[in-house]
């Protein structure tokens, strides 16, 4: 691992440097942790190997950003009162394993070695029931509000550490839920960018294999 990289720091939580990054029972070690009951077990076989990543985007209200809302969903904790658009939202029962924000901030709500609520129903490559296998990754946004640089940067650097940890997902096994549940859900929308992201990531697993 050279220092001559001229890359910036990695901005993920209080983690030094994400290349070292390390998990413990499937939680990112630096990230902000918080533990969403909304989970359950992989299948005990090769469907609960984990080999995808889902990106997604989520917004509390539409297209409102920091307002906790989200957070709140993902722990059971909102109150579906608290604004009109809400009431949908009764009942419902979500997670994703990250959440990142505007900022670039990374929040876990599920241990990646478990299975998170995010895919729905879903099909990738001819294999149904996603959550099985997928790890979910939030950004805090919407469809049509394109996403802040720190958020390519960490979803990059995040994903990778990913790859590192969970050797079954291949660097092109990163999608969008759109592309999973197609005609049922649209994020992360037509403002993400996928060339840049895989740029991005390929330059961090082009770091990570010289370290
Ligand atoms: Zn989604």
């Amino acid at each position: 691992m050279s220092s001559d990289l001229n890359k910036p720091a990695s901005l993920i939580g209080t983690s030094p440097d994400i290349r070292i990054a390390q998990f413990e029972d499937g939680w990112l070690v630096g990230a902000a942790h918080q533990r969403s009951p909304f989970y359950n077990d992989r299948p005990q076989s090769n469907a609960g190997c984990v080999s995808l990543i889902v990106v997604h985007n989520i917004s509390l209200p539409h297209r409102q950003f920091g307002t906790g809302y989200v957070d709140q969903l993902f722990l059971g904790q909102l109150d579906c009162s608290a604004h009109a658009s809400f009431a949908d939202l009764v009942g419902v029962e979500v997670s994703s394993h990250f959440l990142i924000r505007r900022s670039g901030e990374v929040c876990q709500f599920v241990s990646a070695d478990k299975r998170a609520w995010h895919a729905g129903v879903s099909e990738y490559v001819g294999r149904d029931n996603c959550n099985d296998f997928s790890i979910g990754i939030e950004l805090e946004g919407a469809d049509d509000v394109p996403y802040e640089p720190p958020q390519y940067q960490q979803l990059a650097v995040l994903c990778a550490a990913l790859m590192g940890e969970y050797p079954s997902i291949e660097p092109g096994a990163v999608t969008g839920h759109s592309d999973i549940a197609p005609g049922r859900k649209t994020d992360p929308g037509p403002v993400f960018d996928w060339s840049y992201f895989r740029q991005l990531l390929a330059t961090e697993l082009g770091i990570k294999s010289e370290g």
